[in-house]
Formats: structure tokens, sequence, C-alpha cells
């Protein structure tokens, strides 16, 4: 109030009574207060009133003496402003102080004013100020209200708002602000809750709010709002009430409800409620179409339909009953029975008619139309209301002429059946075999009278009897396959079976598919008894077998040979003695073919001059087994012929005599070797006589001479040649002797070998030389093609060298040389070769010179000394000595002999 100061220097310096007045008059409260007691100066009415004290009481006094009790609130400010020479505002300000003797409240605008004298200084302070006690109070009141609503508000279930004029909300509470999840401290009246509306009601709303606004009045609608957390539309429903200050509208209060969970019930039920209408359209629709289908039904029956009302008038016909009636839907409907067809009157058909109008429900089985002249079956229905009254009948028909005329036709059919049946009957019974016909499900159809008799049933009996029923063993045999493969269309025949359902007898059957246009329809089996056949076969089956072994224990089989039919038969016996199957059966070209090759001729000759002579000469003849084994068969037959004298057939044997030839072989070679024996001892006496017999000669010679010249000295050159002929002689006997002895050796198995190991070389060379001393005739000439060192008896192998040399020798007079090889033919053996130029050997006698005893026979042989034992020896030491000795020779060509002997050892 600096600014003013001119003013208030003009009241403090005039104090003039209009001044005063003026002041007194003020509508506010002016009090002057000088200096720092804060004296009061000057207190206008309206501060009296205030004070509640008269002008006396006040002026000239320290203000805090008059209100004691206002000091402690009011001095501090008075004092400040004094001191600062600042003024003071104070609004609604609340002083507390004693007015007519009672504490009183009081609200109080005003300003402290500082006075300042002329040097500027502060002297006092003017206090202008109004009461304000009754606005506060009042106002004080709103606003606990206020707070009370909102505390109220903040509590409500739903949301309470406030909004301004301008629809802008001043005012949400707690769950509202919730809703939208905004903090209790934001300012609403920012909110733009117009975005929380969802966008299709947002309009709607904005429209029914105004409106109301605008007319000033309440609404109500409903909208979705937005959850300000999960962002989800809930339903509302929204109230608002306008608002007024001083009869001025300043807005809208209002609430908004969670309907949602009400409002989507409703929903819910909005739905069932459409879907039922949906499904009620549904059913109407399907009942129309229900209705046409029975029209349709109705109308494409090819029965008879008609309905007449109570007054035989026709209110409905389907087109079969118009065919019948004759005439249009159009022409007949609405008409009487009677005047559409007249000629009905008094047929049992109108009175039908009649009686189920008068309630009767009629059933005609077959009868036969008067309109028609057809077979109908009908029926006649009285149709009732709810109320059981009857407003129509409904009369239907079916023809039923064609069923009628099978029927017949059926009958007629079945009579001819039976009486084919029956003949079919008489037919089969005059049968001598089993007949029993079975359908496909194997049961009977029928049996025959031979088959009764057999089985001991009737026919009745078994009809329509499943097979396992009649005949229970049949199950899982070749019979029941042999039925099974009939049912599948083919014939079967099984001969000489045992009879399942008859033990001890014999059947021949015969399963044959039974047809009906070409389709299996069952079986037909046909059996014969073969019970006698089948024994006899089998007695005869007997006594073949008999004969089939006496046969095979004599090696003797027999054959048959019919000739007109070109057949050839054998006994098993015979098959046997061939080695070859009996099922492979035998015709002329094969028997000829199993001939021994070489007896081919011989046979074939014998076997067509038996034909053409009619006696069969026996004879013998080899065969060949399929294995190479070689036979000789001793045959012998006989010629059938008829009466004029044709061949009919032939029959014979033909006895395996090998091994009796094998026999009569080995008697032969006993006696051929007894014969050898002695041949020997006499060769022996002879070769042992001839030496000693030339040694006596000798002898007596020397003798004789030494009786002549008893004085005489013997000549020493007789004496010399004498002695040297006799020691010749003597070396034959003892080469002789030891040959016999080695011979009785070998015999008794007494002939040992002292093996050594040696070298053959070194030995052929030393008997070479041996031999050469004797023998000095003869060139004979040793290659070493090998080297080889043995083990083996040397005197032994020796003994042998010698003997082939000495044969060589001996068997070549006209030749000059010989030649020995030692060489090695194959691996691990080592051969010595004799090759000699002289008389060679036959080929038939090469194989029997190694034997005992055995020279060969001829011209030449006999002239040369020997026993026929010097190679049966060699060969036995040879063997003993697991080698091998051979010949290769032609008769007058000289021959070569060859053994061999296991090597230890080769030398190159
Ligand atoms: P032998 O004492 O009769 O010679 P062997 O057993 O040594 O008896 O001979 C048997 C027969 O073999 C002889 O009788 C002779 O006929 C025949 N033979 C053996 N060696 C030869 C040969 N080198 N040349 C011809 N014939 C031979």
């Amino acid at each position: 109030m600096r600014s003013n100061p001119p003013f208030i220097a003009g009241l403090t310096a005039s104090g003039g009574i209009e001044l005063h007045s003026l002041f007194k008059q003020a509508p506010v409260t002016i009090v002057v207060y000088r200096g720092e007691n804060f004296i009061v100066e000057v207190a206008n009415e309206l501060a009296l009133q205030m004070w509640g004290k008269a002008e006396t009481q006040v002026l000239g006094r320290p203000f805090f003496d008059i209100s004691p009790e206002l000091k402690e609130t009011m001095q501090p400010i008075l004092s400040k402003v004094l001191l600062t020479g600042k003024s003071f505002l104070g609004k609604e300000f609340p002083a507390q102080y004693v007015r007519h003797g009672r504490l009183y409240n009081g609200y109080f605008d005003f300003t402290y004013q500082p006075l300042f004298n002329s040097t500027g200084d502060t002297v006092g302070i003017i206090a202008i100020g109004t009461e304000v006690t009754e606005q506060v109070l009042a106002r004080k009141k709103i606003e606990e209200s206020e707070s009370l609503f909102r505390s109220t508000a903040n509590e409500a279930p739903l949301f309470v708002w406030v909004t301004d004029e301008k629809l802008q909300t001043i005012y949400l509470n707690k769950n509202g602000l919730n809703y939208f999840s905004l903090d209790a401290s934001f300012d609403v009246s920012g909110l733009s809750w117009k975005k929380f509306i969802h966008p299709d009601d947002i309009d709607r709303v904005l429209d029914i709010m105004n409106d109301a606004a605008k007319k000033q009045q309440s609404y109500t609608l409903e909208m979705r709002l937005r959850n300000g957390l999960t962002g989800n539309y809930r339903w509302f429903l929204d109230k608002g009430a306008p608002r007024y200050a001083n009869e001025k509208f300043t807005g809208f209060v209002g609430t908004s409800l969670d309907i949602h969970d009400r409002k989507e019930a409703e929903k819910e039920l909005e739905n069932k409620v459409r879907e039922r209408t949906k499904e009620l359209n549904d059913q109407n629709e399907l009942l129309k179409k229900n209705i046409n289908l029975v029209r349709q039904i109705f109308d494409s029956s090819v029965d008879p339909i008609v309905v007449y009302d109570t007054d035989t008038r026709i209110i409905s016909i389907n087109k079969a009953s118009l065919n019948i009636f004759g005439g249009t839907e159009q022409g007949v409907i609405g008409k009487k029975l009677l005047d559409v067809l007249p000629q009905l009157k008094n047929t049992k058909g109108h009175k039908d008619l009649l009686r189920a109008i008068s309630g009767e429900t009629i059933h005609n089985e077959i009868y036969n139309s008067a309109v028609t002249g057809r077979y109908f079956e009908n029926s006649i229905v009285p149709l009732k209301d709810d109320n059981d009254k009857i407003y129509a009948v409904l009369a239907m028909a079916h023809d039923n002429s064609e069923l009628i005329s099978s029927t017949e036709r059926l009958k007629t059919k079945n009579e001819e059946l039976e009486s084919t049946k029956s003949f079919l009957e008489q037919l089969i019974d005059s049968s001598v075999e089993f007949i029993s016909v079975f359908d496909k499900d194997l049961r009977v159809i029928t049996v025959n009278r031979k088959y009764e008799q057999a089985m001991g049933v009737s026919r009745k009996e078994v009809i329509g009897k499943h097979l396992f029923e009649t005949n229970p063993h049949l199950k899982d045999t070749v019979q029941h396959e042999g039925i099974l493969k009939a049912l599948s269309g083919e014939t079967v025949y099984l001969d000489k079976r045992a009879a399942i359902a008859r033990p001890g007898h014999f059947v021949d059957t015969y399963f044959i598919p039974m047809l009906d246009h070409g389709k299996v329809e069952g079986v037909i089996i046909m059996s014969r008894d073969v019970t006698d056949i089948v024994k006899s076969e089998q007695a005869l089956q007997n006594k073949n077998k008999e004969l089939t072994e006496a046969q095979h224990l004599a090696m003797f089989g027999s054959w048959e040979w019919d000739v007109a039919k070109k057949l050839c038969s054998w006994s098993d016996a015979l098959y046997r003695i061939y080695d070859i199957p009996s099922a492979e059966g035998i015709g002329f070209e094969k028997f000829i073919s199993l001939l021994y090759p070489a007896d081919r001729d011989k046979v074939q000759q014998a076997i067509e001059s038996a034909y053409k002579t009619g006696r069969f000469e026996e004879f013998f003849h080899r065969i060949v087994t399929p294995s190479g084994k070689i036979k000789t068969l001793h045959a012998r037959g006989e010629v059938i012929t008829d009466e004029q004298g044709n061949v009919i057939k032939m029959i014979g044997t033909g006895q395996d005599v090998t091994s009796q030839l094998q026999l009569v072989e080995q008697l032969k070679k006993l006696a051929e070797s007894d014969r050898l024996k002695s041949d020997f001892i006499k060769m022996a006496s002879h070769e042992l006589k001839t030496p000693i017999t030339s040694i006596k000669g000798y002898l007596q010679l020397l003798l004789t001479v030494m009786k002549e010249n008893d004085k005489n000295q013997l000549s020493p050159l007789l004496l010399k040649s004498s002695m040297v002929s006799i020691e010749k002689q003597v070396d034959k006997l003892t080469r002789l002797l030891g040959e016999l002895l080695d011979l009785s050796r070998i015999e008794s198995g007494q002939l040992t070998l002292n093996v050594e190991e040696f070298n053959l070389n070194e030995l052929v060379i030393d008997v070479i030389q041996d031999v050469l001393y004797t023998q000095p005739k003869q060139v004979i000439n040793l290659y070493h093609d090998h080297y080889a060192t043995v083990r083996a008896d040397k005197d032994r192998i020796g003994q042998v060298i010698i003997n082939l040399l000495n044969n060589a020798i001996k068997y070549s007079p006209n030749a000059d040389k010989i030649d020995v090889t030692i060489g090695q033919p194959k691996k691990n053996y080592i051969a010595v070769s004799v090759k000699d130029h002289g008389i060679g050997i036959d080929k038939k006698n090469q194989q029997k010179i190694f034997e005992r005893f055995y020279r060969a026979e001829g011209e030449s042989e006999q002239t040369y000394p020997g026993f026929g034992i010097g190679l049966f020896i060699a060969t036995e030491i040879i063997q003993r000595h697991q080698g091998s000795i051979s010949l290769s020779s032609e008769k007058g060509q000289g021959s070569i002999f060859t053994f061999t002997l296991p090597l230890t050892n080769t030398e190159e």
C-alpha cells in the first residue's frame, strides 16, 4: 500500500470530520492502530459491531488490552507490519475472540496497511476488513457434504462420475479409476474418457448424452467400456442426471453399472431363441416337404388309394385309382362313389365302404374286382379325429392277380416236379449201386433203396441230415475230399476202397457233381460193392508174393510175352535180376537194350526161331545192369499156340547163373592149378634129374678113367673140365632148390625181408657184373637215368634183378644185347627195366606168366629150362616192398620187364 501514502497522509494530517463520518459508514470495518502498543485511534461502526464493543471501550486503548485473547495470533502479524512497513493480507482468516461476553469464532478478509509519517517511518497500521464467517461456514458445509459424497461414491460397487456442462468428466470414483487402470491421484478433468467407449457405441452414446444435456434431462444407455488393464470391453448400464448450480445446468452426475454378465446371458438367451426359431422354421419346411412327399408317394403308389368322406364323396384319389375309376382328378373329386361308378351299387365293395363309414375296419384277403375283373386284396379304414369322430375313410387295395397266377403255375410245377422226383427215385431205386445225393451244404437230398438196405436206414430218416451225421467217420478222408472236389465241378473216381460205413466191404465210388443249369448244386455219390473182387485179388496177390519170393530165392524170374497184344510182362523177381524198377515196365526193345551187346543177336535169333518153330530152345546170355554189372542168365521158355497153331504167347523164365558160373570158373581154375602142380612136379623132377644125371655121368666118367689108369695120374684137363661141368650143374641145382625153398616160404608166409638203405644204381652194377661172369655171351647196357637210394632187402632185390636178367638172356637166344635202364617213371618211385630182344610173349600169356608154375606154352618155350616160379617169386618180393612189376611185350619182338620201388631219397 505504498502506492497510497497520499491518502493516508491526508487522513492523518487533516483528521477532518467528513472523512471520519465516511469511515464510520463504510461497508467495511476500518480500524487505525497507532504506535507500538497498537492504540486504537479510529474504529468505524462495523468494526465496533465486529468487536461487539462500544466506541468508548476501544478508542485510545491498546488493541490487546481490548482483546487480549487475540494477542497470541495477531500481535506477531501487526508487529511485523509495523516493523517492516509491509502490508499483510488475511483471507478467510479465522479469529477466535470474545464478543458480547462470549467466545466467538469468526472468519475475516482483511488488510493491514502501514501508516507512514512525513519522514516515511511507520507510525501505525490501518486495518480494513470484512467479516466472511457466514460464507466460510456455508462453504465448509458444502465441502463436507462433497467429501462425504466422494467417500461414499468411492465405495460404491458401480462407477460414479460427474461431468461438467461440456460433458467432460470432473470426477470418477475409485471403482471407475480401477477399471480404467488409472491412479487415484490422476486428474480426471484431463481424461479423454471417450476413448474408453467401444468404437461401435461411441456415436450413439454421445448423441444420447448431448441430447440429454440439451434438454437437461436424465438418460439411460448401454455401452461397452474398455478395461484399462485387459483391453477387453464389458457392457455397462450408464445413467446420468442433470446437475444444477443456482438453477444453472452444470453437467451430469451419474453411474455406470457393469451389466456384462447379464448382457451375455441375455445374448445367449437371444441366440437360443433364434436357434430354436430356426429349428422350428426348418421343421416347418421339412413338414411341408413331407406333405409333398406323402402326396408323391400317394400318387406313385401302384396300389389304388382313395379317401372318402362320410357321405361316400371322394376327397382324395391317387393316380392308380384314377386309372381304375376312369376320368380325371377334378372329374371325380367331390363326387359320390356311386355317381362315378354306378355299377358298384349293391356290390360288396360299396357295402364295405358304408360299413367302414359306420366305424368298422375292413380287410378282404383276395377278391375278384367287379370293376376290373382282377384279383385284389384291400383294406378300408375309418379315419377319426381327436374326438374319435369319423371324418373320412381310407380305402387301399393291392392287385394280387400276378401273384395268384404265379402261385397257380408254381403248384403245377410242383406237381410236375413231384412226379419227376418219384420217377427219379424209382430210377435210382432200380440201380444195383449205392446212391446218395447231397446238396451243396452236404445235406441228404435222397438215397436209393440199395443204400437203405445196406445202411439199415430209411430214406425218410436221412433226408435233410448232414453227411457227417449219417457217416461221421467220413470227415477228412479221401472220400470227403472227393465230395468236396465234386462240389467244385470235378468228377472223382475212387476204386477198391474200404467202405467207411461198412467195415470189411470194399467199394468203387464215383463222386459226381450234380449240375443245374451248369451250376453245381450238390453231389451224387454212387458206389458199387467190389468186396469179392478185392478179396480174390488179395488172395492172388498173396500167391504172387509167395511166387515172387520163391523166384527171388532161386534167382529166378518169369516173363510172359503176349504176341497178339504185343505186351511184355515180367515178374518182380526178373526186374530184380535186371536191377531195374518194375514201375518202368518192359518192352521188347528195352529188353534187347539190356542185353550184353555181344549177345544181342544170339538172343534175338533164339526168340525168332522159337516163334517160327514153336519150340523154345534154352540158352545162356549175358545182361548188363544199370550199374554196369555183367550177369549171365539161363533162359528157358515155352511157346503157346491156339488150335490153328498160331502163336498166342510165349512164357518163360530167366535164371541168374552168374555165381554158379563163377563157381564153375573157380573149379576150373582149381583143376588147372592141380594140373599145373603135376606139370610142375613132372618138370621139377625133370629139371632136378637133368643136372643130377649129368653130375652122375661126369663122376662115372672120372671113376672109370681112374680104374683104367690105376697107376696113371688122371689127366688134369679132363679132371678140370669135369669139375667145371659138375660145378655148373650143382649151381643150377642150388638155384632150383633155392627157388623151391622161396616158393614154400612164400606159401607158408615165412618170406622175411631184411630192410636196409642202399644205392640201387650200385646194386644193379654189381648184379650185372655177376651175371656177365657166368653168362658172358650177351652185352648188357646199363643206363642211369636216375640215381636213387632205397630202403629194401638188398639181397632179395638183387635176386629179382638176376631173375629178370637170366630170363632176358634165356628167352633171347639169338639176340646179342640187353638194355637195363634205371629211371623215374613217376614221382617218389624208382624203376628198373630190363629189355631184351628175344622171343617176346603172347598177349594172352602176359598176365599169367606172373602166376605160380605158369610157363608160356609154345613150341619155343618148351625148350627152355625152368620151373615157372621165378616171376612169381619176383612179383611177391616187389609187392612186399610196396612196388609193382609190369610187362610190355609182343610175340617175337622182345620184352621189357619193369619193376618199381618207393623212393626214400633222390640223388640227382
Ligand atoms: P621159368 O623158370 O620157366 O623161366 P619164370 O617164372 O621165370 O619161369 O618165367 C615164366 C615164363 O615166362 C617162362 O616159362 C617164359 O615162358 C616166360 N618168360 C619169362 N621171361 C621171358 C622173357 N624175357 N622172354 C620171353 N618169355 C619169358
